[in-house]
């Protein structure tokens, strides 16, 4: 899986619905909800005569969005919440008459405290034995799974029988289930063979909501042995963006609303869809069917290829896919839509591994935006088969664009979905930033195919090994695609850098963790697991050599071929290779302690003497207790340099269990710069000699070291001095090098940390200053970059960074320049600024001559937009406006989902909270609708919680601090959004302490040195 959005980027929400914003209900829909009433008691009063022993089921009936199919189902409606506008909660939900249960399902609606029925409580004998984990006993074998998005009536229902083993007597056979309602048909005792013996009849049937089962129970365990079951479920399409659900766009031709039924299912929403074992070391095979409409244009998707198509009477298509090979549930996809694609033939590579089709979708208008995709997608399977040195498994392979999409995107096996921004490239719209995310989304995504779909990790305990390996060799796939494009060293950029910041903090937490409940595994899903998960691969790659990397990581796959593995059988491959270190020890201070060390070097002569210690951005934590560990919170780190007399990298390993490090080194005359490449994952700092050689050498000769070397050295100088572990003057001298910079890595890692310094001062005296300083660093660049577009994609994404910085210091011939061109645009809006200076046009153009006429025309564009891209550009450019009424007009407005898609409600809050005169209005906005947004986008997604960092990153005052305590204490369920709260707190004392430290020092460097720079 990809996040929702690049690093830095604000953070996106899981929506719970693009249909149901129940507006107002209508005359209609209230003489409909009296029939529903009347419809619900009916079938109270036959299910009572019926004599199904049961809770009663009725809460308060209100509307009914259709009515359900067929006989033998009954309705029941579920709790209304108070606030009708715009809510998107669940109005009604349908399940069948019931042949075997004894106790009706719990209602599915969210947000409840989940409290068994006193009948399931006084007659089943198994609840003790219910966990979150699935019991050993049993194991799935075959899944028959035949799946009816219903697409005009928003529901959908199935019927699953899947094969079983018993491997020991056990009493009752619990299955993954959530928002669905699901029936036991029938169970059955099977022989080896698969044929049946004799049925079994269940004992009671029930719904287990607090751990997501669906229990079948019975009165004597099942002997060990092959076994069946078949089960009925049915749910709604709507109000989600995970499991089954609808997605909608809006199709020019036919001048209508398309809707599409899709999937998305890691970690623990395939159980939205049907009922499964859905844990990831429950592999079994699929046979999959789907209906679908015969006409329409409509076509269906899975993991694997189209074996048949029977069309049905009535108006209805049947179709089949062959048979999956073993897969964990959390891949499996299903989509219904009247998507266009373009193909292309993968080459097998390898020898007897065949050739085969590669297709990616979209929207049928946007099929042209599809060949980027398509050009490198094939290319980066073929590198990965040669690189993996394991054929391609399935028979073929797609990429499709979701309209509405949760994350950046899902490696579904052989069917990969995307968000559009990640899939789709148009190079009439799309920035150079645009396309570097399309290929490193689609590069991380095809890499799982491998990594983590042939090969899975037992538990989720070892996500980081899965998306840490994704994350880092995806830059790898994407530098074999466009070498040119300095992809290994922007994974410090993207990556390293950003993670060691909250890796920094009290906050943070070790890469391998325990999780059992959904809401802590999708809690899992954040820059620990992925950016420092991959941080740490790459050192490991760095440390035991390409060669044996690669060769170690094809055992891996080779001796775990179809099955599950956890991050010790990783380690094993490699340390079999042969070290004469312990590779596995090692590794081990890195992923089973959260933090990093810093490492102080002082030269006595010849001699450097290293010492380590943990690195906390915050000078108070080191007075707070840490929480144990076995290493004491000391690393084996991997110690490389360079010299000014030996430019080859040099290697040894500081162990975690020495005091320090002594090395003689006789090629250092004048300078040395440790952690070659910053491939380790620490920072270094010098002694004061050490960093004043170090700058000279940036600024007379700093071609002697590498790109990423430079950028290492701006990231560890503001990094240390913003700690108050290093004098702030010597972050200042370093900055000045950047003058005569031209490489974007380094710019980028410059231009960042100094926005960060203009945060924290920015309400206070020296902040001109600090703006006068950037201005005069950045001038001679911008002047040598100007605003034209180059065709060198480096070149581009430093123009775009030099201009960012150049108009958010207020360089006034820069700003000018912005309104200039955005004024011309809003005359001609047919006529955009090219790709790649278009969000600096818009957001800047806004910020100097917006007007409320202006933000209108705005906000009309930005709304008739389809293009996914460029409707973000527009969105952040409606947040740049300084007029505080219009943005509060912004924000009550974003909670229209026909304004703001779901996906993107997040960005919005974030972007205009960045604005200093949103920055409060968004958070008061938040604070006083909290409840409606739990509502809306469920305290167990990780999305909501993400939001409060994102909102809050920027609040350096006591009286803020406060502020979200007061908030934390009213609201104290914080439910995947735990460890997002932690982070936002540490953040904002990070900032405080910042100031109280560094504002005397930063001030006075500003006044004595401005005059100097030339
Ligand atoms: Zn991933």
């Amino acid at each position: 899986m990809y996040p929702p959005n690049p690093p830095k980027a604000p953070s996106t929400i899981r929506p719970r619905s693009s249909l149901s914003a129940a507006k107002k209900p209508s005359n209609a829909l209230l003489t409909l909800a009296g029939f529903c009433v009347f419809l619900f008691v009916l079938c109270a009063f036959l299910l009572g005569a019926l004599v199904y022993v049961g809770r009663t089921i009725a809460e308060n009936a209100t509307t009914m969005q259709s009515l359900p199919q067929g006989s033998g189902i009954f309705i029941e409606p579920i709790n209304q919440t108070q606030h009708v506008v715009l809510s998107t909660k669940p109005i009604l939900q349908f399940r069948p008459l019931d042949p075997i249960s004894t106790i009706a399902p719990e209602s599915t609606k969210r947000n409840t405290s989940y409290q068994l029925s006193e009948e399931i409580m006084s007659t089943s004998k198994i609840l003790k034995e219910i966990t979150y984990r699935l019991p050993r006993e049993i194991k799935p074998q075959r899944y028959n799974l035949r799946l009816y998005p219903n697409l005009p009536n928003k529901t959908f229902n199935g019927s699953v029988t899947i094969t079983l083993e018993v491997l020991k007597p056990i009493s009752f056979i619990p299955i993954h289930a959530k928002l669905i309602n699901v029936t036991t048909e029938s169970v059955l005792r099977l022989n080896k063979a698969g044929a049946e013996i004799s049925a079994v009849e269940p004992s009671m049937t029930f719904a287990h909501p607090q751990y997501e089962y669906w229990i079948t129970e019975f009165a004597k365990p099942l002997e060990s042995g092959n076994y069946s079951i078949l089960l009925n479920f049915n749910g709604s399409l709507t109000d989600k963006i995970v499991g089954f659900y609808q997605s909608s766009y809006f199709d020019k031709n036919r001048n209508e609303k398309r809707w599409i039924a899709t999937s998305k299912f890691e970690p623990t929403y395939a159980r939205q869809a049907f009922p499964c074992f859905d844990e990831p070391s429950m592999k079994a095979q699929f046979t999959i069917r789907i209906v679908r409409p015969t006409d329409g244009g409509y076509h269906a998707l899975s993991n694997m290829e189209v074996e048949n198509e029977e069309v049905k009477s009535d108006g209805l298509t049947e179709v089949t896919f062959a048979e999956s090979v073993p897969m964990s549930t959390y891949l499996a996809c299903f989509i219904v839509s009247d998507f266009d694609y373009q193909e292309k033939l993968v080459k097998g590579t390898l020898e007897n591994a065949p050739d085969f089709n590669m297709r990616v979708y979209s929207t049928p208008a946007q099929k042209d935006k599809l060949e980027y995709a398509l050009k490198i997608g094939s290319a980066i399977t073929e590198y990965y088969i040669e690189y993996f040195n394991v054929p391609y498994p399935l028979n073929k392979l797609d990429m499709v664009a979701i309209p509405d999409f949760v994350s950046g995107a899902m490696e579904n096996w052989g069917l990969v979905t995307f968000r559009e921004t990640a899939l789709l490239y148009d190079p009439t719209i799309s920035s150079s930033a645009n396309q570097q995310r399309v290929a490193t989304v689609i590069a991380h995504e095809l890499a799982h195919m491998w990594f983590g779909n042939l090969v899975t990790m037992k538990w989720w305990n070892d996500l980081w090994l899965n998306e840490g390996f994704a994350s880092y060799i995806e830059y790898k796939g994407v530098h074999k695609v466009e070498p040119t494009w300095s992809m290994l060293d922007q994974f410090l950029i993207a990556d390293f850098h950003s993670v060691m910041k909250l890796d920094a903090t009290t906050a943070s937490h070790p890469i391998v963790q325990t999780v059992e409940s959904p809401s802590q595994i999708t809690e899992l899903f954040d820059s620990i697991t992925y950016s420092k998960g991959a941080s740490i691969i790459r050192m490991l790659e760095d440390l035991v050599g390409e060669e044996k990397f690669q060769k170690g990581t094809t055992n891996y796959l080779n001796n775990n071929i179809y099955g599950n593995a956890v991050t010790e059988d990783y380690i094993n491959e490699i340390e079999a290779l042969g070290f004469e270190f312990d590779v596995k020890l090692l590794l081990e201070t890195w992923t089973d302690q959260m933090g990093f060390p810093v490492v102080s070097v002082v030269r006595s002569g010849n001699t450097f003497t290293l010492t380590q210690k943990r690195f906390f951005s915050n000078p108070e934590d080191y007075n707070t207790v840490q929480d144990p560990s076995t290493f004491n919170y000391h690393w084996s780190i991997p110690i490389t340099y360079v010299t000014d007399g030996e430019s080859e990298k040099q290697s040894t390993i500081f162990n975690y269990n020495d005091n320090q490090l002594t090395l003689t080194i006789s090629s250092v005359s004048e300078w040395i710069k440790f952690n070659k490449n910053q491939m380790g994952y620490y920072l270094v700092n010098y002694d004061e000699n050490m960093w004043q050689a170090l700058i000279t050498l940036l600024l007379t000769e700093r071609g002697k070291l590498s790109i990423s070397d430079r950028a290492n050295l701006v990231f560890d100088v503001f990094t240390l001095a913003d700690a108050s572990q290093l004098d702030y003057n010597i972050a200042f001298q370093l900055s000045t090098y950047l003058q005569k910079e031209r490489d974007y890595v380094p710019w980028q890692v410059g231009a960042s940390r100094l926005n960060a310094i203009k945060s924290l001062l920015y309400y206070t005296e020296f902040y001109r200053d600090f703006t006068v300083y950037v201005r005069k660093i950045v001038t001679e660049v911008y002047e040598t970059l100007t605003w034209e577009e180059d065709t060198d994609h480096l070149l581009n994404m430093l123009r775009v960074t030099i201009l960012n910085t150049a108009c958010r210091f207020g360089h006034k011939v820069a700003l000018q320049e912005a309104a200039t061109r955005f004024n011309a645009w809003l005359i001609n809006p047919d006529v955009r600024p090219t790709p790649n200076l278009r969000s600096i046009v818009y957001y800047y153009g806004m910020q100097a001559v917006g007007t409320e006429e202006i933000w209108d025309q705005v906000l009309a564009l930005f709304v008739a937009e389809s293009d996914a891209q460029e409707k973000i550009k527009l969105m952040e450019a409606l947040a740049a406006i300084k007029e505080p009424w219009i943005l509060q007009r912004y924000i009550n407005l974003a909670w229209d989902e026909s304004i703001v898609r779901s996906q993107d409600y997040f960005s919005c809050l974030q972007y205009i909270s960045r604005n200093p005169v949103g920055q409060s209005l968004v958070w008061d906005h938040v604070r006083e609708n909290w409840q409606r947004l739990v509502d809306r986008f469920g305290i167990n997604e990780r999305t909501l919680g993400r939001l409060i960092p994102a909102i809050t990153s920027q609040f350096s005052t006591q009286t803020k601090l406060e502020e979200m305590e007061a908030f934390f204490a009213k609201y104290p369920e914080a439910g995947a959004g735990t460890a997002a709260r932690r982070e936002a707190l540490a953040t904002v004392r990070y900032n405080i302490k910042w100031l109280e430290h560094n504002i005397a020092k930063v001030g006075n460097w500003l006044q004595e040195n401005n005059q100097q720079i030339e």
